[in-house]
C-alpha cells in the first residue's frame, strides 16, 4: 500500500500514523519528496481500511498495491481449489459440471420428472428454486420447505446433489440439513450477515455475482464466507446490468480468465439469467467451456411456456442434452472432460 501525505503534515501526525500502522504488525518505509511524503506499507495490508486512512486531512492519496482479499487470493493459495459437492467435484482439472433444472420448483411430480430428464440429458447436479427472489411481490414466490423436500427426494432418487437459493438466515438450518450446495443469489451477494452465517457452516456455497458488482466486490463477498472458516466457495457469473436491452443481462465471460488469474476458487457460468433467452444459452455455454469455466448452471423445463418463472430462458430437455453433447466436444479440445 502506498500512502501519500501532504508536505505540510505536522510531524506528530506523521508519527501517529506510522505508529498506528506498525502496531498492526506492518512495516512502513518513508520516501521524502519535495511536495509530498510517500509511505510504502508492506505486510498484510488487507487489515488496513484505505477509506479510514484517507479520512485524515493530511493524507492526499491511498493506493493499494495488492488485492484487499486474502483467503480468496491466488497469491496466497496457488493451487486450484476443488469443491466437493456431495461427491461431485468442481474446479481444478475436474470435468466440467453441468447443473440444470427448473427456475422454480413447481410440484412434487414435476420435480421428479425434471430430475429424471436432467439426469438423462447428462446433468450432474439438480437445480431448482424453492424460495424465489422475485422482482414483483405478486409473482410466484416459490413452494418454500415443500419445494426443498421435493428436490431432496428427487435428488436422492436420481443420484444428483441439489443446489437451491437461500434468501434468509432463518432458513439456514433447513438448507444445511437438506441442500447439498447453498446458492447465494445475485441480489444477496452483499448481504453480509447472510454471508457470515453461511461462512460458519461447512456447506459448499455457490456465490452469484451481484447485478452491478465489480469482480473485486464479488471476491470480497467470497472472502466474507471464507473468513468464517468455510472455504468451499464456488463463484457464479450470471450476467451484469449494462445499457444493453437485447439481452436480459450482459454475460461477462472475461471473468473466467480474470478469476482464474486472481483466485483459486472454481468459477461457474449461468447463461440462462445472463441472456434471458433460450436461443442464446447454447452458444454462451460452449463459449464458457472454451474459456475454462468449471461448470454451468442452466435452467431447463419440460414445458417452458408454462413454467412458473423464467420460461423464456429455460431450455427444453432435448436442448440440454444436445448442449451437453456439444459441450463435451469443446471440453475435449481444451483437454478437459465433461
Ligand atoms: C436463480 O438462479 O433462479 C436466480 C434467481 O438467479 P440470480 O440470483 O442470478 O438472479
Ligand atoms: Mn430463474
Amino acid at each position: 500500500m502506498i500512502i501519500t501525505m501532504k508536505k505540510l503534515a505536522p510531524q506528530e501526525e506523521i508519527d501517529r500514523m506510522v505508529r498506528s500502522i506498525e502496531l498492526k504488525g506492518l512495516q512502513v518505509t518513508m520516501i521524502s519528496g519535495t511536495d509530498y511524503n510517500v509511505f510504502g506499507v508492506v505486510g498484510d495490508t488487507t487489515i488496513l481500511d484505505d477509506r479510514k486512512l484517507s479520512a485524515s486531512p493530511y493524507v492526499d492519496n491511498v493506493q493499494r498495491v495488492s488485492a484487499p482479499y486474502k483467503l480468496a487470493n491466488r497469491v496466497f493459495h496457488p493451487a486450484d481449489t476443488v469443491v466437493d459437492v456431495s461427491g461431485v467435484r468442481i474446479g481444478g482439472s475436474e470435468p466440467v459440471v453441468v447443473m440444470a433444472g427448473p427456475c422454480s420448483i413447481e410440484s412434487e411430480t414435476h420435480t421428479d420428472l425434471m430430475a429424471d430428464l436432467v439426469k438423462q440429458a447428462g446433468g450432474r447436479i439438480f437445480r431448482g428454486g424453492a424460495y424465489k427472489p422475485r422482482t414483483s411481490p405478486y409473482a410466484f414466490q416459490g413452494l418454500g420447505s415443500d419445494g426443498i423436500r421435493y428436490m431432496e427426494t428427487a435428488g436422492k432418487k436420481y443420484g444428483m446433489p441439489i443446489v437451491s437459493e437461500l434468501m434468509s438466515i432463518d432458513k439456514l438450518e433447513e438448507f444445511v440439513e437438506h441442500v447439498d450446495l447453498i446458492q447465494i443469489g445475485a441480489r444477496n451477494m452483499q448481504n453480509f450477515d447472510l454471508l457470515k452465517e453461511v461462512g460458519r457452516t461447512k456447506k459448499p456455497v455457490l456465490l452469484k455475482r451481484g447485478l452491478a458488482n465489480t469482480i473485486e466486490e464479488w471476491l470480497m463477498s467470497a472472502e466474507y464466507i471464507m473468513a468464517g472458516g468455510n472455504e468451499k466457495v464456488i463463484l457464479c457469473e450470471r450476467g451484469i446490468r449494462t445499457f444493453e436491452k437485447y439481452t436480459r443481462n450482459t454475460l461477462d465471460l472475461s471473468v473466467i480468465p480474470v478469476i482464474k488469474q486472481r483466485s483459486h476458487l472454481p468459477i461457474v457460468i449461468d447463461p440462462s439469467h445472463a441472456t434471458g433467452d433460450r436461443k442464446l444459452v447454447e452458444s454462451m455455454s460452449l463459449a464458457a467451456i472454451a474459456a475454462g469455466a468449471d461448470g454451468l448452471i442452466i435452467e431447463t423445463h419440460c414445458d417452458p411456456p408454462h413454467a412458473l418463472s423464467d420460461g423464456a430462458q429455460c431450455l427444453y430437455p432435448s436442448q440440454l442434452a444436445l448442449l451437453i453433447e456439444r459441450g463435451r466436444e469443446i471440453a475435449r479440445v481444451i483437454g478437459r472432460d465433461l
